[in-house]
Formats: C-alpha cells, structure tokens, sequence
C-alpha cells in the first residue's frame, strides 16, 4: 500500500549508484507561499544485499554522527557496497540547520514524535516520512545521538532489545561490531514517540548511541564513530572493511531505576564532581551546586542514590530544578550478555 505522507523525493531508492538529494514537504509561511521544507537524503545502492537507514540529527544540536555521515556520502565509492545505505545527515533538518535540539519551525523534537502524521506539524511529517517510506526499506536502522547541548556523554553504542531471542542476538551482534567499550542495553519499553520505537513496531534492529555531546564537534569521537560505523557496515557485509578488525570487549550496561539519573531540585551553577565513566556507590558526590545570587548560602552536595557507572552529566554550568544533572547505568546480567 502507497505510504499517506505528503513529502517527495526525486531520489529512486531502486537505483544502483549514488544519488544525494532531499526529501521535501510543503510549508507555507509568510516570506515563502509555496516554500517547502528540505530535508538532505542519499541513497547509495549496489548489487544486492541489505539496506541499512543511517540517521543522524536527529536532535539538531547533536553533530558528531552529522559529521560522519556527511563524510560517508562523499567519500564512499558505491562500487564498494553490496546492498544499499539510506543516509539522513540531519533527519530534523530545520532543527539542525538552527544548530538547536528542537525545530524551530513548531518546537518538535523529532524523537518524541515517531510516528509521526503526515498531515502534521513539520516535525510530525518528518517522523512519518522516516517511519513509512524509508524503514520499511531497511533490514537495520541506525540512529546517531549525541546528548544534546545541555549534556556531555562518554560515547556509547546503543542497542534495543525486544524478546525475540533470534532479533536480540542480531541486534547485540550490530552493535558489538562498533568495538565501543560501553554497550548500553534498551529493552523496548512501550510507545516513547523516539525512532527506535518505530523500528521495533516494524520488526527492524535498531541500533544507535550517544557519540559525544555538549552541542560541539569533538573530533576524536568523529573519529571513532567513522570507524564504528565501518565496523557495522563489514558486519553486516554491506560495505567490506578492508582493515582487519578483532573482536573488541565492550561493557554490557543497562538503565536502572529512576533513582540512576541526579536531578536538579533547586536553580544554582553546577560544579560537577564525578567523572564520566566513573563507577559510583550510592553516597558518592555527583555535584556541588552553587548559588551565586545568594552568595552567602552554602552550595548543595548533590549524591548518587544508586550504584553505576556515569556515562552522562549535564554540560551547562547554569542548572534549573528538575535539570538532568548525572545519568549513570547498571552492569547488565541476563541472557544477552
Ligand atoms: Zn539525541
């Protein structure tokens, strides 16, 4: 059946070679009647094989897989694929030409969003367009994070896991082949609007990850996602890796209870404490937050409340209640490991 979605692509997903283009929708506004919104898609197919949809900007502010996918297109001869690559450099394209997590166009962050309407806002037709047209095309989705200007991530591959023994193994094999040295382990947990979300509803592995943050480019971890996104490519026999690759370790981590993430209950300047990859027991000082417009006022000590290694703290000195300050995960233990 036809998708309902209003966008268009002069791109043909059927045809061997490269093709860099966008994908468009219609968006009337005062300066521009019959303007359209145009979000950057490639297309690079050969022989057979099968299709794997890179996303990144997903969040706008978040750069690092931006990066690397925008140097895959350019550099990747397709003689070199067996299969094809859907590739999105900044899936919420208005968002990251704004250099901004949420677009400006309606305030959409396109991870809460999936799946999206096609009659929707411009956020909504743009979740509906990679929802109904492109992972439907897609044996693996994977999806390029960064946290975001407001947080700072040691970088970490993602996998989701959704209790199908044979998907779980496949999509655990995905992300091993990224030889990170933190794999973190999503079970699905029910409708969140995030892409992954629509991957498992379409019964296509999903994996992704958090590969820097604080709304800046860092260039070792460009360098370590290009070569994490070759491994998966070799693994998955799409794109042959000519540099030998050993099995790397990698640390199985998963999220724990709410009490893993320190929040903010009071406005201030936060001095962070712990270190990112840091093993904490609960009493251990995450932060100290500061109140400079009450200078004589003690600072906070804020505590971890739970055991885990901090893969995350916030990268913005200034802090408001209820500001995600330190994300920690819990070793993983189950069948997967
Ligand atoms: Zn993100």
């Amino acid at each position: 059946m036809a998708s309902r979605t209003r966008a268009w692509t002069r791109i043909d997903f059927d045809r061997d070679g490269k093709q860099v283009g966008t994908f468009n929708f219609n968006h009337s506004v005062h300066r521009s009647a019959y303007g359209v919104v145009q979000v950057p898609l490639a297309v690079i197919k050969h022989g057979r094989g099968p299709t794997v949809l890179l996303m990144a900007g997903n969040h706008g502010d978040e750069y690092e897989g931006q990066l690397a996918l925008t140097r895959l297109i350019r550099t990747l001869d397709p003689g070199r694929v067996q299969g094809r690559l859907i590739l999105l450099p900044m899936a919420n394209a208005p968002a990251a030409k704004a250099g901004t997590r949420t677009s400006p166009l309606d305030g959409g962050n396109l991870n809460r969003v999936f799946p999206g309407d096609p009659g929707g806002t411009p956020t909504e037709q743009i979740a509906f367009f990679i929802g109904d047209v492109l992972m439907p095309l897609a044996d693996v989705c994977c999806d390029l994070h960064s946290g975001g200007s407001s947080l700072e991530y040691l970088p970490a591959v993602m996998v989701q896991v959704v209790g199908d023994p044979e998907k779980d193994r496949r999509a655990m094999a995905a992300g091993r082949a990224f030889g990170y040295s933190f794999t973190v382990i999503l079970p699905w947990g029910g409708p969140s609007g995030k892409a992954m979300d629509a991957a498992a509803g379409r019964g296509i592995i999903w994996v992704g990850g958090e590969f820097g943050g604080e709304g800046r480019v860092t260039p070792a971890y460009v360098g370590l996602l290009d070569d994490g996104i070759a491994g998966l490519l070799d693994h998955l026999d799409v794109v042959k890796d000519p540099k030998p690759r050993s099995a790397t370790p990698t640390r199985l981590v998963t999220a724990g209870g709410p009490e893993r993430i320190v929040y903010a209950a009071e406005a201030g300047v936060m001095e962070p404490v712990a270190k990112l990859g840091a093993d904490v027991k609960p009493g251990d000082v995450a932060a100290i937050m500061h109140c400079p417009e009450i200078p004589d006022r003690e600072p906070v000590t804020y505590r971890f409340e739970a055991p885990g290694v901090v893969l995350a703290r916030r990268a913005m000195g200034r802090v408001e209640p209820g500001d995600c300050l330190y994300e920690t995960f819990v070793d993983y233990v189950g069948p997967l490991a």
